[in-house]
C-alpha cells in the first residue's frame, strides 16, 4: 500500500510543462524561478546544446550532396522541404513518415520533435504586435474580440525582449512598435539605396529585420553561456555560440540553474487526467516513444506548450464524462479558426551598379518592410488587414554555378568571384480566422503509438487570395522605384496553409466561455489549472511573426498561475 503512495509521490511535481520548445522553455524558466518544482515532458529525443550540433562547423562542400537533401530524406521530411530542411539540418525537422498526418485540404505541418522544438530552427524575426492587431476583430466583426489589449502585454514584451536579445533599429512606428533593442545589423549598399528610394517615391518606411541574435551580448546573456553571433548564417544546424535565442541556449539553462527542473525526453503526452471529484486536471498520461510504456505524472498546474496543433490535440484527446468532446471544449471551438501567414509570394529583381560593394559575413537576417496596406491614409482595399515583407539584397555565391552553363578553369575562376547583386521580397500576410478552417482527430487512423492522426481541413479565403495579388504587385512596385532591373513577381502555385510555419488558433482566448476555450490568462475556462500558452490561444494572426507574442503570453500566464497557486485558487 505504502509503495503505491510513494510511487505517486515520486511522479508528482508542482507544475508540468508539455513541450520544451519556444514557449515550453519560457514556462519552465518562469515557473522554476518562482519556486515551483517543474517537470518538462518532451516527446522528442534529447539534443544537448553545443555538443549535439554535429554539422554546425561544416562547410557546404564538406557535405556529401553539397547541402542538398537526398530523395529519400525529401520523402521523410516533405513538409519542411519547401524551404527549410537541408542536408546539414534535416535531422532538426520532424520525419513526416514516422509522424504522419492527413491533409483533407493541403497543409504543411512543419515540426521539430526534440529538445528546443522549433526554437532550434526558427528564422528569429521578432516583432511586437501593434495596438490595432488586438482591436481589428472587434472593429471589423471578424472572429471574436481579444480579451486583452496591447497595453497589457507591453511590460511582458519588454521583459521577454531583454532576456532574448533582439537586434534592431527603433523607428517610432505605430504599425511596428519598437522593442528593447541590441545594435541593428547593417544594410547592404543596394538595401540602403532601396530604403531611400522607397521612402522618397512611395513614402513607405523600411527597417533592418529585428532578429533574436546577440549583436552585443549583455551580462544576463553571457550568464547562461551565450555569446555574440558570428554572422555565419548556419543557424538551423544549431548554434554552438548561443548566438541566437533558443530554449536550448537560453530559457532551459536558466530554468536548470534553479535546481527545480526535471526534463523527461521521449515522453509523448497522450492526454490530461481529469479529477472527477473537483473537475480539475490532476496530471497527464504519457507514452514512452521508444518502449511504448505508459506512465502517469501528477501536478497542481499544467502548462500545454506542445505547439498549436500539439496542444490542441492533447485537449481533444482528453475525453471524460464531463468533457466528451475534449477537455475545455464546451464551445466546440477546439481545432477551429486555424490560421497561418501568407508565404511563397513576392517579387524579385536584378541589381546593377554596386559591383564594387560587398558586405561582412553571412548576415542571418533581412530587411523588414512594415505593413502599409489598410493602414493610416491608405485607400481601403478589397480585402481586410495587411502584410509586411522580409527580404534583401545580396551577391550570388559560387552555387550559381550549378545552374549556369560553363566548364573549365575560367568558369571555376569566375565562380570564386562574387556574383551579381539580386534582391528578393517575400510577403508575410495576415490570414483571417474562419471557423471552417480547422483540424480534427481522425476517427480511425492512428500513428504507431496508437494516437489518432491529425486531419487538416483549411485553405486560403477570397480575402487571403486578394491580398496575395497586392503582395506581388506592391513588391514589384518598390523594386522598380529603386530602379532595379528584370523585376518579376511570383506566387508559388504550391503555396497553401502551413507553409508560413506560424500555425495559430484552434483553442482561442476570449471573454465568453460559450465562444472560446481560454480566458484572458490562457487558462482553460472550464478547467482552471490547465494553461495553454502557445499559438493555439490566438484569436487573430496579425501579419508579423508571432513567437514574441507567444513568449510574452507564456510569461504573463506563468506569473498569474503562481499567484493563483499561492492564493490557493488552483
Ligand atoms: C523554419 C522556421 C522558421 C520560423 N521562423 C520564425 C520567425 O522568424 N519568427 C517567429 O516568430 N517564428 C518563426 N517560426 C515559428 C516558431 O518556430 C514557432 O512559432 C515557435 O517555435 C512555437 O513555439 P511552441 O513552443 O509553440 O512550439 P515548438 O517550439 O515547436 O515546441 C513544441 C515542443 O513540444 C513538443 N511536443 C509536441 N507534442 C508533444 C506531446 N504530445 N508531448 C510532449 N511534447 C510534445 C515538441 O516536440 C516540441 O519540442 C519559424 C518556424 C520554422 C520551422
Ligand atoms: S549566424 Fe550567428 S546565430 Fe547563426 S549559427 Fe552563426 S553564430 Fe550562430
Amino acid at each position: 500500500m505504502n509503495l503505491n503512495i510513494n510511487a505517486q509521490k515520486a511522479q508528482t511535481y508542482d507544475a508540468i510543462v508539455v513541450g520544451s520548445g519556444m514557449t515550453g522553455g519560457w514556462a519552465a524558466k518562469e515557473l522554476t524561478e518562482k519556486g515551483l518544482n517543474v517537470l518538462v515532458l518532451e516527446r522528442g529525443y534529447e539534443i544537448k546544446h553545443v555538443e549535439d550540433y554535429k554539422t554546425a562547423m561544416q562547410d557546404p562542400w564538406e557535405f556529401e550532396h553539397r547541402g542538398k537533401i537526398t530523395t529519400v530524406a525529401a520523402e521523410e521530411h516533405y513538409a519542411s522541404m519547401f524551404f527549410s530542411a537541408k542536408e546539414g539540418s534535416q535531422f532538426n525537422f520532424t520525419n513526416d513518415k514516422e509522424h504522419p498526418y492527413i491533409q483533407k485540404r493541403p497543409f504543411n505541418w512543419i515540426r521539430g520533435y526534440h529538445t528546443g522544438g522549433k526554437s532550434l530552427i526558427w528564422g528569429k524575426h521578432t516583432y511586437r504586435w501593434n495596438r490595432e492587431d488586438f482591436l481589428a476583430n472587434t472593429k471589423e466583426g471578424i472572429g471574436i474580440d481579444w480579451p486583452i489589449r496591447y497595453e497589457e502585454l507591453v511590460p511582458w514584451y519588454t521583459y521577454i525582449e531583454k532576456f532574448v536579445g533582439i537586434s534592431g533599429q527603433a523607428e517610432g512606428l505605430a504599425v511596428l512598435p519598437d522593442s528593447t533593442f541590441l545594435p541593428p545589423m547593417a544594410m547592404t549598399a543596394p538595401e540602403v539605396h532601396f530604403k531611400k528610394s522607397v521612402a522618397q517615391k512611395l513614402n513607405r518606411p523600411i527597417t533592418i529585420g529585428r532578429v533574436a541574435h546577440l549583436t552585443k551580448p549583455q551580462p544576463w546573456h553571457t550568464a547562461v553561456g551565450r555569446a555574440s553571433c558570428q554572422f555565419r548564417n548556419r543557424c538551423t544546424r544549431g548554434c554552438p555560440y548561443g548566438g541566437y535565442f533558443s530554449s536550448l541556449a537560453a530559457t532551459l539553462p536558466a530554468a536548470r540553474s534553479t535546481n527545480r527542473l526535471t526534463i523527461l525526453h521521449n515522453a509523448i503526452v497522450k492526454e490530461i487526467i481529469l479529477d472527477d471529484h473537483d473537475q480539475k486536471a490532476k496530471g497527464v498520461r504519457v507514452i514512452d516513444q521508444n518502449t511504448m510504456e505508459v506512465r502517469e505524472f501528477y501536478a497542481k498546474v499544467l502548462f500545454l506548450n506542445a505547439g498549436t496543433i500539439g496542444s490542441t490535440s492533447i485537449l481533444m484527446n482528453s475525453k471524460s464524462a464531463r468533457f466528451p468532446n475534449g477537455l475545455g471544449n464546451d464551445s466546440d471551438q477546439l481545432g477551429r479558426n486555424l490560421m497561418d501567414h501568407h508565404l511563397a509570394v513576392g517579387a524579385r529583381a536584378d541589381i546593377e551598379g554596386f559591383e564594387d560593394d560587398y558586405y561582412f559575413g553571412a548576415r542571418p537576417g533581412s530587411l523588414y518592410i512594415p505593413r502599409f496596406r489598410n493602414w493610416g491614409n491608405d485607400k481601403k482595399r478589397d480585402y481586410l488587414r495587411g502584410f509586411g515583407y522580409q527580404g534583401g539584397a545580396a551577391r550570388a555565391d559560387w552555387s550559381r554555378g550549378s545552374t549556369e552553363p560553363g566548364f573549365g578553369a575560367d568558369f571555376k575562376k569566375r565562380l570564386t568571384q562574387p556574383g551579381p547583386w539580386k534582391m528578393s521580397l517575400t510577403g508575410f500576410g495576415e490570414v483571417l480566422p474562419d471557423p471552417n478552417n480547422r483540424f480534427y482527430l481522425s476517427p480511425d487512423k492512428t500513428d504507431k503509438w496508437g494516437l489518432p492522426q491529425v486531419v487538416f481541413d483549411a485553405d486560403f479565403s477570397a480575402n487571403d487570395r486578394a491580398m496575395r495579388k497586392d503582395i506581388m504587385n506592391d513588391g514589384a512596385e518598390m523594386l522598380e522605384a529603386a530602379g532595379f532591373k528584370n523585376v518579376t513577381t511570383y506566387d508559388n502555385p504550391a503555396a497553401h496553409m502551413g507553409l508560413g510555419i506560424h500555425e495559430m488558433g484552434t483553442a482561442r482566448m476570449g471573454k465568453d466561455p460559450k465562444t472560446s476555450v481560454l480566458n484572458k490568462y490562457n487558462q482553460v475556462h472550464t478547467c482552471k489549472n490547465v494553461f495553454v500558452t502557445d499559438g493555439s490561444a490566438m484569436a487573430s494572426a496579425s501579419n508579423v511573426n508571432p513567437s514574441l507574442t507567444y513568449m510574452a503570453l507564456t510569461a504573463r500566464a506563468a506569473s498569474y498561475a503562481v499567484a493563483q497557486l499561492k492564493a490557493k485558487n488552483l
